[in-house]
């Protein structure tokens, strides 16, 4: 770690363009990888139908609504990290409407894609890892994730009891979160940077409904209250332990930096900035980084997702190999996890080490 910092801090800052120009594909390159995103979308979308349908309108079998149960979290949590969050980073296509519409499947999940693009495209992408604008690393008080954050006792057990948490971070954001966020017109300190116009606060509250709809209201009328709503938040807990562990491990663990707020992250710095806090996923067989990427989407490979945001993230492995050229030939360390049960790891290490009282 203070060998990478100490590299990275010598750099001059025309070396980050110079790395921009060396991993950035081709247009031809981003056309093929959006083609492939909208053929993976809509193989999702399949998965998301065939699996909804059949376990509200299919056979009253247990093995088969596990099943169905199953591939709904799949698919759901697919929605989220391949159409849902290239949308709103506008990387899923050219046309801006297009964009607005996928990013709208977040809404479809219950929680607000105009909110998220504020919270995630400004809050955390442009100040990663830095305590006190970063909101993904603000989980007071439940959760101390950075050095710079206050200590409390229970926090001794958060590499315990978090897991669980994580589960209802889709709950929170239908219910709790959104609507706290839109009250405050900003999260935490920092405003929107713009007040919601009509049309968005009536697409907010429309995806609300629309999310309550297709995953509660319509299952109601064919089925037992307490089946559905057991059903349903067992699926929305499965989607969000998946999702908020996804994130944590590009981040949250005990290989990636916290910078202070004061330190510079932006222009030049920002490349920098990126490499010291954010940190890949790995596998060690070509099945399993097909399947890892399948199900991450752009979440596996981090860094080149936010080296690069505004790119399909099906083009993330030719921009991993480049980029791992690059930083070869220059001797840049880039931070990655060998595996998904190695970077599972690193992030309970993180948790317990942020959950052991500061000594100062
Ligand atoms: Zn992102």
């Amino acid at each position: 770690m203070d060998t990478q910092t100490a590299i990275i801090e010598r750099r001059a800052p025309a070396d980050a363009m110079t790395m921009i120009k060396a991993i950035t594909p081709t247009s031809g390159d981003v056309s093929i990888g959006r083609r492939r995103l909208h053929r993976k979308s809509l193989g999702i979308a399949v998965l998301v139908g065939a699996s909804y349908t059949t376990l509200v309108f299919g056979p009253q079998l247990i093995a088969s609504r596990i099943v169905s149960a199953l591939v709904l979290v799949v698919a759901l949590t697919a929605t989220a990290t391949s159409v849902f969050h290239d949308a709103n980073h506008a990387s899923f296509s050219a046309n801006r409407t297009v964009n607005r519409v996928a990013g709208y499947t977040g809404d479809l999940l219950g929680g607000s894609s105009w909110i998220w693009r504020f919270k995630h495209n400004h809050l955390h992408h442009g100040n990663t890892n830095v305590s006190g604008i970063d909101a993904d690393i603000d989980q007071a008080p439940f959760a101390r994730l950075s050095p710079s954050q206050q200590w409390r006792p229970w926090h001794r057990y958060q590499h315990i009891y978090m897991w669980v948490l994580y589960g209802f971070l889709t709950l929170q954001w239908l219910l709790i979160s959104d609507f706290v966020e839109l009250r405050n017109a900003g999260i935490g300190e920092h405003p929107f940077p713009r007040r919601p116009r009509r049309r968005d606060v009536a697409a907010l509250f429309a995806g609300k409904i629309l999310h309550v709809s297709w995953a509660l209201a319509i299952p109601f009328i064919f089925h037992r209250w307490w089946i559905v709503l057991s059903c349903y938040l067992a699926i929305s807990w499965a989607v969000g332990l998946l999702l908020a562990t996804m994130f944590q491990l590009a981040h949250c663990t005990d290989i990636a930096d916290f910078p202070h707020d004061s330190e510079p992250r932006r222009g030049s710095d920002f490349v920098w900035h990126q490499l010291r806090t954010t940190v890949d996923v790995r596998t060690r067989t070509v099945t399993g980084r097909k399947a890892l990427h399948w199900l991450m989407g752009g979440l596996d490979h981090q860094i080149e997702h936010h080296l690069a945001p505004g790119l399909p993230h099906t083009v993330y492995p030719l921009v991993a190999e480049q980029l791992s050229r690059y930083c070869a030939e220059h001797d840049i360390e880039i931070h990655h996890h060998p595996t998904p049960a190695r970077a599972i790891c690193s992030h309970a290490r993180w948790l317990k080490t942020m959950g052991t009282k500061p000594q100062t």
